[in-house]
């Protein structure tokens, strides 16, 4: 059976309270043999490392997801270097910028206030930081912390020799812009791609990888299925982002790491190329990318 690697897990939600041991029983019955935990703040990147303790299969990112910047400390490095030197943290992650939902664009809709928004599809959209400041002013702040606290992340990844997990919606140009600079240091993946080919091309430019989701079996996910027939095979991972964005045939239900089979019989056949050669592609991108894999 080939093997594949989950690379973008989110284990640590609550979402996998009640079956934690069945979910990953059964990513290893489906040959999914390791997954990288990601972590969205400090307390979610803890959460990881006590799972990668505990599940020899499972590994940990640790980072502050832009879209909870307003929530992040002043400096998140001494933190994040202490995480850094556990064996089992193999990526800065995930990080990045995130201007999907901006604090202007959260007045006069149908749920007044952004604190109360619920979780949309895809990622979380929390924006937090409720002020009576011009909307300009609140959409610069927010903007400009999560510049700084991805800026930290960065420098911290460029220290430990980790690589990162890169987060960016909306903002693809500011994201490749702030980690053009570290590139020779750092690598980032960007992860849940659904950019064109001339954006992927742009990440590849800096050294950088880009990594695929359900999306691509999705009927409407025909740009990003052009993507992936256009990425190098050695350029490009498989991830879930699970709980978020399961597959069809499980499209709409929660995803789980089992569901990389899914994903990877549809890049294959995009790639025009077997399982065995898209496995051992991926795992050993997956592997040089994630060096303590
Ligand atoms: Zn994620």
């Amino acid at each position: 059976m080939p093997i594949f690697y989950d690379t973008h897990a989110h284990l640590d939600y609550p979402d996998y309270a009640g079956d934690f041991a069945e979910v990953i029983a059964r990513a290893q019955a489906a040959g999914i043999s390791k997954m990288i935990s990601i972590g969205t703040s400090l307390d979610s990147s803890e959460r990881a490392i006590r799972l990668a303790e505990k599940f020899p299969a499972i590994y940990a990112a640790v980072g502050w997801h832009p879209s909870d910047a307003m929530k992040a400390p002043s400096d998140l490095r001494p933190a994040l270097r202490g995480m850094c030197k556990h064996p089992k943290v193999v990526a800065i992650g995930e990080i990045g910028l995130d201007y999907h939902k901006l604090p202007s664009g959260m007045h006069g809709g149908p749920s007044p206030g952004f604190a109360t928004l619920s979780p949309s599809d895809g990622e979380r959209d929390g924006v937090r930081g409720i002020s009576s400041m011009p909307t300009s002013t609140e959409d610069a702040r927010y903007k400009q912390k999560q510049a700084d606290i991805f800026q930290q992340q960065l420098e911290v990844a460029a220290e430990t020799g980790l690589n990162c997990v890169i987060h960016q919606r909306d903002a693809f140009d500011d994201t490749l812009a702030q980690l053009k600079p570290f590139a020779g240091k750092v690598r980032g993946v960007f992860h849940c791609f659904g950019e064109n080919a001339d954006r992927m091309r742009r990440v590849l430019e800096i050294g950088s990888l880009v990594s695929f989701t359900g999306i691509v079996t999705f009927k409407n996910g025909q740009n990003v299925r052009d993507t992936v027939a256009a990425t190098p095979l050695d350029k490009f991972m498989l991830e879930t982002d699970c709980p978020y964005l399961a597959p069809v045939p499980y499209r709409g239900k929660r995803c789980e790491p089992a569901y990389v089979k899914e994903i990877s019989e549809t890049v294959a056949q995009v790639k025009n190329c077997s399982l065995e050669e898209l496995s051992a592609a991926t795992c050993k991108t997956a592997r040089e990318f994630f060096r303590k894999l």
